[in-house]
């Protein structure tokens, strides 16, 4: 299991826009995770993002799905960890069980979506190591904000 190492290159989240084939693959993993499918809306223009829109109620999944050119876990993490991610930031929504934003909630976020029993190793692998890197700077935030 890979997990954070301080230098390693922090990278960012692809930009050019999901080919039409992998959207078809993103609706049937967030089928497959048990999303409901008229809350999935991908946004197939480059420079995109996934996000998750609190008024509609759906999850935005845009260029970004796809890792970057990054060697730290969040910029190297595969898109069906992203998705299993972005779906997990609807459910938290949902129950009212969401952080204020930042890396405690993503980090949350990541190990809570470990639980999806349709998830093999490798991609847990990915979400807890991303969680990792996000206590990491949650911790660092904390440590800056007792200097100040
Ligand atoms: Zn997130």
């Amino acid at each position: 299991m890979r997990v954070p190492i301080r230098g390693l290159f922090p990278g960012k989240r692809a930009y050019e826009p999901i080919p039409e084939e992998q959207a078809e693959k993103i609706k049937a993993w967030w089928h497959e995770l048990g999303g409901d499918p008229e809350r999935l809306v991908i946004d197939c223009s480059s420079g995109s993002r996934c996000r998750l829109d609190e008024a509609e109620g759906v999850i935005y999944v845009g260029a970004d799905i796809n890792p970057g050119e990054g060697t730290d876990p969040n910029s190297s993490m595969r898109w069906r960890a992203a998705l299993a991610h972005e779906l997990r930031h609807l459910q938290r929504f949902d129950t009212g069980c969401q952080e204020e934003p930042g890396p405690l909630d993503e980090a949350l976020t990541d190990l809570e979506a470990c639980a999806y029993p349709q998830l093999p190793p490798a991609i847990r692998d990915e979400l807890a190591a991303d969680a990792l890197q996000r206590l990491y700077q949650y911790i660092n935030e904390m440590k800056q904000r007792e200097k100040e």
